[in-house]
């Protein structure tokens, strides 16, 4: 699925999932908040639509409280008078227009069956009311300026209203005022009582205060609210945008470096090494170190194998060089053969016919025979060592018996000790004790001889060559330790490659340590070349199994 195909794609999804989830819990939450505020504002509206009777009789009771306060004090002040008098007008205004909102909102309600009962009765008892809102209004007129208590009395059936009088002067006419005023104030309280009465036997319809005060802090609580999802929601995502960032700086970007550095490592650049991903040690650090280990493992494994690749290559060239040099031989020994057993057989038959035509006492008889005697004596040598020589290019293993090494460095060195070149060079081999071992005697003088001349030739006069023979349990060490010119490392690599020689032409064929190698892997034994360079000397290290058939049972 294409979502879930690498670690990043499946966290995206994640996220994404986890965001959209925290958004519509978000919108949720601000639509149910919408939802309950129109519920609030609906239900506001519904009870503010019924009539309020409590309200109407608290408006009512108002007029005569302000008639009352206002006429104690200024009754004689024209000022006063004017204002008390805007008062209750505002008064018996506010009233009447509560009286009409109460009668409209009564009738616009839907009625419950108990109201409809009463509708007769609640209809007579809102005439009534009005009927005294009308006297209360009419009651207005006395307390016009100059107001004629004839006016006044009838209407408001008081017994002073009705009090005859002339035009009266100034003082008079505050009396009158303030006598007016009291019978007006008197007459309006009972009108108020009265209305007050008259409405207390309606039914109250409800108690909308306390609902709607709650309803108001039910509004403000859900505004308050809203307020804190609007400011809440940015501040939630931003932590969900940061928690994002960190996530694939941490997870996301060590992965994938580690997996470009694995895919790199995989695709063969084992030189390649992942990078540090993590200042922890983490998963993330374990697994980088662990795959960089396996890389170094890689790469170590892969290096010892090209070594063992190239000294396979150089043995396989050296062998099937040495393979060439052995066809020639071989050739050039058959072909030598045939002239060689001619001259021995024409040295016999002239040998023979010398008897017949030499007389016996010639001076020269001796001498002519002895020199056939050579002839026919080394010439079978040359047969002989063409012999071996055929023997070795066929690869057959030379015959080996157990020797002894001591006698056969002693050969050696009985050969190259009396040579005139080397007579200004110190030889050292003090044992003296014998030291058996199965192999080919001939052949491992060679070797002897081979890497002992080496060394020779290596020094310079007044030089010390040391041949040590060592002991172990299975195998014995031939060492042979010069202090002349070294070897290089290149030198080293190339020593056994035949033909391979660093003196001058001429004095150098380049194939005595190539013979010699092929003798020792013969007798399965190792050779191995050792100097710390150029002009630090060079010690040769033969080890060979003491008994050849241990070393193949092993
Ligand atoms: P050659 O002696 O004919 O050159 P070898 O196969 O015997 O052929 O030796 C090959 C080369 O190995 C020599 O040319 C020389 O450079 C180096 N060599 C062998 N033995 C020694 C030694 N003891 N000290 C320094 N170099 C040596």
């Amino acid at each position: 699925m294409f979502f879930l195909r690498s670690i990043r794609r499946r966290l995206v999804t994640g996220f994404t999932i986890a965001l959209t989830l925290m958004l519509v819990m978000a919108a949720a939450g601000i639509v149910g908040l919408v939802w309950h505020q129109d519920a609030v504002a609906e239900l506001e509206e519904l009870l503010l639509r019924q009539p309020d009777r409590d309200r109407l009789m608290a408006v009512v009771a108002g007029i005569p409280d302000t008639l009352n306060l206002n006429a104690q004090l200024n009754l004689k002040n024209p000022d006063a008078l004017q204002k008390l008098r805007h008062d209750y007008h505002a008064g018996i205004v506010a009233a009447e227009d509560e009286f009409q909102e109460f009668r409209r909102k009564l009738e616009s309600i839907d009625q419950t069956p108990e109201m409809f009962r009463q509708q007769g009765l609640i209809y007579s008892r809102l005439l009534l009311v009005e009927r005294d809102l009308v006297q209360l209004r009419q009651l207005q007129q006395a307390l016009q300026p100059g107001p004629d208590p004839a006016d006044v009395a009838p209407n408001a059936g008081s017994p002073n209203a009705g009090s005859p009088g002339a035009r009266p002067s100034n003082a008079v006419a505050a009396d009158t005022v303030a006598e007016t005023f009291g019978a007006v104030i008197i007459e309006a309280s009972r009108l108020n009582s009265e209305i007050r009465r008259t409405l207390s036997t309606l039914p109250a319809f409800h108690d909308s205060s306390q609902v709607l005060s709650s309803l108001g802090r039910e509004r403000r609580r859900s505004e308050r609210l809203l307020k804190l999802i609007l400011i809440l929601t940015p501040i939630a995502v931003a932590l969900y945008g940061i928690t994002i960032l960190f996530g694939f700086r941490w997870i996301s970007q060590p992965l994938r470096t580690i997996a470009r550095g694995a895919s790199r490592i995989g695709h063969g650049d084992i030189g390649y090494r992942i990078p540090s991903v993590s200042r922890w040690n983490d998963e993330f650090a374990n697994l980088t170190e662990n795959v960089n280990r396996m890389a170094d493992r890689f790469q170590q494994s892969e290096e010892s194998l090209q070594a063992k690749v190239e000294e396979r290559s150089r043995q396989l060239i050296r062998s099937e060089r040495l393979a060439g040099i052995g066809f020639l031989a071989a050739g050039v020994a058959h072909e030598i053969n045939n002239p060689l057993s001619a001259i021995t057989m024409a040295a016999e038959s002239l040998q023979n016919r010398l008897y017949d035509v030499v007389d016996p006492g010639h001076p020269d008889e001796k001498e002519m025979f002895d020199r056939l005697s050579m002839i026919q004596r080394e010439s079978r040598r040359c047969g002989e060592i063409t012999a071996r020589i055929l023997n070795f290019s066929r690869g057959e293993n030379a015959e080996k018996a157990m020797d002894d090494l001591t006698r056969i460095v002693g050969e050696v060195l009985a050969i190259i000790r009396p040579m005139d070149r080397y007579r200004d060079r110190t030889i050292t081999f003090e044992r003296v004790e014998p030291l058996m071992v199965e192999i080919n005697g001939s052949q491992i003088k060679q070797v002897v001889l081979n890497l002992v001349a080496n060394a020779l030739q290596a020094t310079q006069p007044g030089g010390h060559v040391e041949i040590r023979l060592l002991e172990q349990i299975d195998w014995v060490i031939v060492e042979v330790q010069d202090d002349g010119s070294g070897m290089s490392t290149d030198t080293i690599r190339n020593l056994f490659e035949p033909f391979y020689t660093t003196k001058e032409t001429g004095q150098g064929t380049g194939l005595g340590l190539s013979i010699t190698h092929r003798i020792v892997e013969d007798h399965d034994g190792t050779i191995d070349p050792i100097s710390a360079g150029a002009g630090q000397g060079s010690l040769f290290r033969v080890r060979l199994p003491k008994r050849q058939s241990q070393q193949n049972a092993a």
